[in-house]
């Protein structure tokens, strides 16, 4: 499903002075792929072009400059595609600007008989097509695009972003997690690993001690761990990373660690310290909305009576 919803640039024939959105975000857009504008769009009869870009391309013997004639077309509010007869004349345009590319910036995507037009005006012409999904595929991938995809498609991109978390900048540099047997960061690309606390076993109303965190990979580096922290009279209670940066699973591990203190729990100096580091690294994690899929993974992780093996009330 498309990320960008391009209804939210208006209609080209609105005359409500936003009729030129689209051929400005066209602009905007060549802009931020590298292009140097020569014509900017402008309002009225456009003798068949709206935008005219240039590029240099440097080679072995020397830079070749490529005059492009961009034409918008803004279909997508009725989602029909893009027809020969919108685009008539392309010989004639391309001649007439003195273009040798020709750029379809389109918010749908070339009709068949479009498309059969444009492959062959390619044995003349440079042709090169943007639909909405490739505009799209540029803008979400880096910073710059972005913040461009913020100025014209504010709604979508806030959506996004609530889907497509990254950590928040809080502190200085990014913060890492790494296995404590393989070294692995666990925070990073995707959380992944565990989190494993180890706590006495202890009768009705006795304050349980903690005597160890740690984190690691699922599998072989858990069992190594597991083994070499064994001890009589302790057992081990676990958490996924990727559940504790959840926004509200990270605040009730917060609070869970406070009614323990106060409970009069035991953390041995190391657990203390670590329960701290793991608070702290994954904190920009957890510092922003809550994801669809997050809060589906919250009803079941609730819903279960032994998560995190009863650590903490
Ligand atoms: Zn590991």
């Amino acid at each position: 499903m498309s990320a960008l919803d391009f209804k939210e640039i208006p209609r080209a024939n609105t005359g409500d002075g936003r009729q030129d959105t689209f051929e400005l975000f066209a602009r905007d857009f060549l802009l931020y792929l590298g292009y140097q504008i020569d014509v900017h769009p402008s309002r009225g009869a456009d003798g068949g072009k709206d935008i005219i870009v240039i590029e240099n391309r440097t080679g072995i013997s020397g830079t070749t400059q490529i005059r492009w004639l961009v034409s918008c077309k803004h279909n997508a509010h009725s989602n029909s595609s893009v027809k020969p007869k919108d685009e008539e004349n392309l010989n004639n345009r391309l001649h007439s600007n003195e273009c040798n590319g020709f750029i379809g910036f389109y918010s749908s995507v070339p009709s068949s008989g479009l498309a059969t037009i444009l492959t062959n005006l390619k044995r003349q012409f440079e042709v090169q097509q943007f639909d909405h999904n490739l505009i799209e595929g540029h803008l979400l991938k880096s910073v710059e695009g972005l913040q461009l995809a913020k100025q014209y498609f504010p709604e979508s991109l806030k959506k996004w972003t609530d889907e497509n978390p990254s950590p928040a900048l809080v502190f200085d540099s990014e913060t890492t997690l790494n296995c404590e047997h393989c070294g692995k960061n666990l925070l990073t690309p995707e959380p992944t690993g565990i989190i494993v606390y180890w706590h006495s076993m202890t009768a009705e109303r006795k304050q349980r001690h903690i005597k160890n965190i740690y984190w690691c990979c699922k599998g072989s580096c858990e069992q190594h761990l597991k083994a070499a922290n064994y001890e009589r009279g302790y057992i081990d209670a676990w958490e996924d990373i990727a559940d504790l940066k959840i926004p509200v699973i990270f605040i009730k591990r917060v609070m869970m660690a406070i009614n323990q203190l106060y409970a009069g729990e035991k953390f041995s100096e190391i657990a203390f310290e670590k329960l701290k580091d793991v608070l702290l690294n994954v904190f920009p994690y957890a510092a922003r909305n809550q994801t669809s899929t997050e809060s589906n993974r919250i009803d079941s992780l609730l819903g279960l009576p032994a998560y995190l093996g009863g650590l903490g009330k």
